[in-house]
């Protein structure tokens, strides 16, 4: 099969011929048809995530089932899916009780083991981790849900609890920042949006954003104060959607009394100084988000099928699986507007 290699840290991914993944016992292979190119891919490629060598990246895919496995009951060869990011095993206590996304044994294709910047991947525990494609969401809408859209809808949701009219403050507005300004939008939150980037907070306005706040204009106290007055106490919840020290200070400081702060951007530089006598004498919430469970998909997939949720708004460009090594070494630098989806079909 066609697939990306790269055969060490930093080295440049090759569009080479590569083994066909075997089909996992209780999983399954997919036909990819699309695949987002996300942050985490190029982390692993330079060295920040450990990998087996040499490696295929990819997480954030949609496809057709080839291959089921004989302890496969749920799906067979025809299917359209897709899968979160983290697959769990399907079987320990984290994974019976709905939380697949924290199941220490979990499976992450691209990570653990080959991606989905190939014509095949293979997925295990299938019937704890696909989720089907209702006919009218397409392939690359798919591919932009598994990682940092669900994500986002997950830290909204279930750790935000957001309710119309709750103030919503998004600090950092890339893919998983805009994919939280939507769906805040959608449940009728007042989103406010913060960035250095004028472009990105145009951008954010047009999905949905009611405000929007330049985070190099204030100080570290100044920003927690605009935020205050300009929400008249507070932020009822708050993301960090970059994953930066300050950042998260910021979202803790801008929070209303019992406001809630969802940490979603990563913080890979270890231990992280939050203003803990504030979370007291306010009683703030802090929740970490770490993707979504397969079982807590289909609210988001009906949102998605009836046009309420539009991923596919959030997909700049559309790529050849050839041009998945100038994506990754794109993201040396700055963010550009918009997920990269690689189609691989036709
Ligand atoms: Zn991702
Ligand atoms: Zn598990």
């Amino acid at each position: 099969m066609k697939a990306v290699v790269y055969v060490g840290y930093g080295a440049a991914p090759v569009l080479t011929q590569a083994d066909e993944p075997d089909c996992p016992v209780d999983g399954v292979v997919v036909a990819v048809d699309a695949t987002g190119v996300c942050r985490s891919d190029w982390h692993a490629w330079k060295g920040h995530d450990p990998v087996t060598l040499p490696h295929i990246g990819g997480h954030e895919f949609a496809g057709v089932v080839v291959a089921a496995g004989p302890g496969v009951t749920r799906w067979r060869a025809g299917d359209r899916v897709t899968v979160p990011f983290a697959c769990g095993c399907g079987r320990c206590e984290h994974c019976l009780a709905g939380d697949a996304q924290v199941c220490p044994r979990q499976t992450q294709p691209g990570f653990t083991g080959p991606g989905s910047f190939a014509e095949l991947v293979a997925v295990h525990a299938a019937d704890a981790n696909l989720v089907a494609l209702p006919a009218d969401v397409d392939f690359v809408t798919a591919a932009s849900l598994g990682c940092r859209f669900a994500t986002a809808f997950r830290a909204v949701t279930a750790h935000g609890r957001v309710r119309p009219g709750n103030w919503l403050a998004v600090h950092g507005c890339g893919g998983v920042g805009l994919s939280a300004v939507m769906i805040g939008a959608a449940f009728g939150a007042r989103v406010l949006a913060v960035d250095v980037s004028a472009a990105a907070l145009a951008r954010a306005r047009e999905l949905g954003a009611v405000a929007a706040m330049d985070a190099a204009a204030a100080d570290t106290d100044g920003l927690a104060a605009a935020i205050g007055e300009l929400t008249g106490g507070g932020a009822h919840v708050s993301i960090d959607a970059l994953g930066s020290p300050a950042v998260a200070a910021d979202s803790v400081r801008c929070l209303r009394r019992r406001g809630r702060h969802v940490q979603v951007g990563l913080l890979p530089g270890g231990p992280v100084p939050l203003p803990m006598d504030l979370v007291i004498a306010r009683e703030l919430e802090i929740y970490g988000s770490h993707g979504m469970a397969a079982r807590d998909y289909p609210e988001m997939m009906r949102m998605v099928a009836d046009g309420t949720l539009r991923p596919g708004l959030l997909v700049g460009e559309v790529i050849a699986l050839g041009d998945v090594g100038r994506a990754l070494a794109a993201m040396d630098g700055p963010a550009g507007a918009g997920m990269t989806v690689v189609r691989l079909a036709g």
